[in-house]
This record gives C-alpha cells, structure tokens and sequence, in this order.
C-alpha cells in the first residue's frame, strides 16, 4: 500500500529538480545544463566550406587528432564558437597558448596555438558567443605548421568528456551575423 505513494513521492521529487536544473535562468553553472549551442565559425572570414575535417588523423606520439585545424593568417580573430564561461587561458605543451569555454551541454571548447588572448580575458568570466577571445598563431606544436586554430570539442557525460568532431558542428552552424 505505502510503496506505491513512495514512488509517486521520489518521482515528483525528481521530476522538480529536473525543471529547476533544465530551466535557463538562475545561477551561470544551471546555464551547463541544456542542449549544446549551435556553433558559429570561431574564426573571423571562414566560411563552412572551408572546413576540412581530419578528424582522427595520425598525429605524433600515437596520437589521433581529435579536433579541427582552421587555417588563417596569423592575428585572424579568434572569437568563440559558443557561449559559456571561461575555463582556462594558459599555456600547454601541444596547444601553446590555449583558451577553454566550458559551455552548455555540458561541453568544453578548446581554442589551442593562439598568437595571443583577448585583452583582460580571466578565468571565470562570462563570454557571449562571438566574443573575441585571441588572435591565430602557430603556438605549441603547430611551431613547424602554417598558422591555424585547433579547435576542439569535448562533451561531458555522466563521468568523463569525449572528443567529438567540430568539423560537422561547424559546416551545421546557424548563420552568425556579421562572420
Ligand atoms: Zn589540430
């Protein structure tokens, strides 16, 4: 007899916090929540066709590529791809100087090889789709390549972030105004 309304209890429960978790508004870390944005080109003058995908493509030390390189003169703008809250902007030893967006989905954008970052960008701070957030460069392991963006994507799940592949992300985008 009791379990039945114990059922009913815990799925009302449940069914509560999923709709605060899933409505828009409140605190930035409720905005992680939610269907990944539609991407716009993070790099200025880029159209969708020229996006070629080498997802996966050997790289050194055994490695598979796991994102997009985006080819531009160096000092092209960088700008992001989505919106969300800056994770990082730092140095590592392949991407050099690199940008991290942690956005909706929960999904992680990583800016890497950059010449330099945006004035004043922090960690912690609210960036808009479209922000700038550097400028093309041929940092860390791109030093031997032509200037590009490598530009990643990572997708939480329960426990652990996947790659995917930006390059279909990317030819997919809604039209940003202006790029
Ligand atoms: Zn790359």
């Amino acid at each position: 007899m009791r379990r039945p309304r114990r059922v009913a209890h815990w799925a009302l429960g449940i069914g509560v916090v999923l709709v605060v978790l899933l409505s828009r508004r409140g605190p930035a870390w409720l905005r992680l929540v939610g269907a990944p944005e539609p991407l716009s080109m993070p790099v200025a003058g880029l159209r969708a066709r020229d996006v070629v995908s080498t997802w996966h493509a050997p790289r050194s030390g055994g490695r598979r590529h796991q994102g997009v390189d985006l080819f531009a003169p160096s000092g092209t703008e960088v700008r992001a791809a989505a919106s969300g809250t800056v994770w990082k902007v730092g140095h590592d030893a392949l991407g050099g100087q690199v940008v991290s967006v942690l956005g909706r989905g929960p999904t992680l954008y990583y800016y890497a090889h950059l010449d330099d970052w945006a004035e004043g960008l922090a960690v912690g701070q609210r960036v808009e789709r479209g922000a700038l957030l550097g400028h093309v460069g041929n940092t860390g392991n791109a030093r031997t390549t032509p200037p590009h963006l490598h530009f990643g994507v990572y997708r939480w799940g329960w426990a652990w972030a996947t790659a995917v592949d930006p390059a279909p992300l990317l030819k997919a985008r809604r039209t940003a105004p202006g790029r």
